[in-house]
């Protein structure tokens, strides 16, 4: 299999090329040159297998350039850091399905994929003979579950901008609290956005940037989006094996669009199999309204209480346009170059109509997603956080005679103040966040200015 561009100005490239490679060159998003339909007979013997058998079949799909005993070494290690045999178990909640993607270390499902990355990384960098220093801002999930993905790993570093004193205080304790010594907290003394100003003024230094192996490990990332193929596939035969349905729907708590785009593709490598995707958002509806009325235009980011999901401009939409568009990589420049300008997309009622044969959507605010985690609990005694609560809220809009899978984002332990707030107490807190507070925290506190954080690069990166 080869990887081509959204924008069509890149030679196609092997997998292995994807890894390392955020952006494609010519500012596109990357993609298989084709997405392959499972044949029936293959999905028969798919359904009977574990969650890391599977995910090898599907890997060796998409990336035979790596040989396949190599990635049942590489898929056992990533999944071995998950607290459930399963590692995303599908369990029934009153009328709907709810497929746990919260077991691994950071108790979120970002681990699904950054777990594997970590060690993609290792495995390349040593085959390379070279080394990847990790720069990147967070406001809270993403970090972490970065940290833990390389933490240990050979040959990187990475290091982590947050604004001090304003991210929430699980998830600084989770940062802060890894012992390895690859992993460097940088608590910044500014806002979210100075954070992000710093980081992208240092990897526009393109000379330090090759001179200190710089490299992210963002959303967009192909791999990234593979290794979440993998559990809709799973849900799918789970679900498939216990009610016979012969169709399904999944309900996605939706930011960046990288979750649900994996889901377009499972849709799209069964056939037939997932007849919608429920897509569902916070206060942040810009693709809520593209799904319902074609009209994709930014607004300003509303703060909610499912922050993971407060985006406006989803870094994987473009992936999605591309198929939209027919694969006219003319097509997606033109529209990409427009909403730079403008801001502002609109569709054809012949495109919303093929975009809405492949989703639904629901925008959910936070009184109602409060009252969700509420009345779930009450009906099921089963605790939901705010993000898997915008989901399970839309999909129980969407519920029909098809199975709802909702997609659990994260645990509720990780937004205690929000479980709070709907119910009136805490949740209880998993393993690993108990007696974070009386471990050693590693951070270091910086002035928000890009030149004490390249002077702290320059003395602590691998080179
Ligand atoms: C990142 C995140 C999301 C959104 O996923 P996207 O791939 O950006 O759409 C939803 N819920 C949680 C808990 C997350 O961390």
């Amino acid at each position: 299999m080869k990887y081509i561009s959204t924008r069509g100005k890149i030679a196609p490239i092997p997998f292995k090329e994807t890894v390392l490679m955020g952006l494609a060159e010519d500012g596109g998003l990357i993609l298989p040159e084709r997405i392959p339909v499972i044949p029936r007979e293959t999905l028969k013997t798919w359904a009977i297998l574990s969650y890391p058998e599977l995910a090898v079949e599907v890997f060796k799909l998409f990336a035979d350039d790596i040989p396949a005993s190599d990635w049942r070494r590489l898929v056992a290690r990533a999944y071995a850091t998950f607290r459930h045999p399963e590692v995303c178990p599908v369990v029934k909640k009153g009328p709907v399905y709810i497929l746990e993607l919260f077991h691994g270390p950071t108790l979120a499902f970002k681990d699904v994929a950054l777990q594997l990355l970590g060690h993609l990384f290792e495995y390349l960098l040593l085959e390379r003979k070279t080394k990847l220093n990790i720069l990147g801002a967070t406001s809270g999930d993403t970090g972490s579950a970065a940290i833990y993905g390389v933490r240990g790993r050979q040959n990187i570093k990475i290091f982590i901008l947050f604004p001090h004193g304003r991210v929430s205080p699980v998830q600084a304790l989770q940062m802060t609290t890894v012992p390895d010594e690859n992993v460097f907290c940088l608590a910044i003394e500014g806002t979210f956005d100075d954070c992000q100003a710093i980081v992208k003024a240092i990897f526009g230094d393109l000379e330090f940037k090759r001179h200190y192996h710089l490299g992210a490990v963002n959303s967009i990332n192909w791999a990234r989006v593979l290794a979440q193929v993998v559990y809709y596939l799973w849900a799918y035969f789970r679900v498939r094996a216990e009610t016979g349905a012969e169709e399904v729907r999944f309900a996605v708590p939706t930011g960046n669009f990288g979750d649900i785009f994996a889901g377009y593709l499972a849709k799209r490598m069964l056939g037939k199999g997932i007849e919608r995707l429920v897509l569902a958002t916070n206060e942040n509806d810009i693709l809520t309204r593209f799904v319902n009325r074609g009209d994709y235009s930014v607004g300003k980011v509303t703060p909610t209480i499912s922050p993971s999901m407060d985006i406006q401009i989803a870094s994987n939409f473009e992936r999605y346009l591309y198929y939209l568009f027919h694969e006219d990589p003319v097509r997606v420049r033109e529209a990409m170059e427009r909403f730079a300008h403008t801001g502002r997309l609109i569709f054809a009622p012949e495109e919303i109509r093929r975009v809405q044969e492949d989703f639904l959507s629901l925008s959910v605010n936070q009184e109602e997603t409060l009252a969700t985690i509420a009345e779930f609990y009450q009906k099921t005694g089963y605790i939901l956080d705010p993000h898997t609560a915008v989901g399970v809220r839309a999909g129980l809009n969407f519920l029909d005679e098809r199975p709802m899978i909702c997609l659990a984002t994260a645990h509720p332990a990780k937004f205690p103040e929000a479980v709070k707030k709907a119910l009136g107490k805490e949740p209880e807190r998993p393993k690993p966040l108990q007696g974070l507070e009386n471990l050693p925290r590693r951070e270091v506190i910086l002035l928000p200015e890009v030149e004490k954080v390249k002077a702290f690069l320059a003395e602590h990166a691998l080179i």
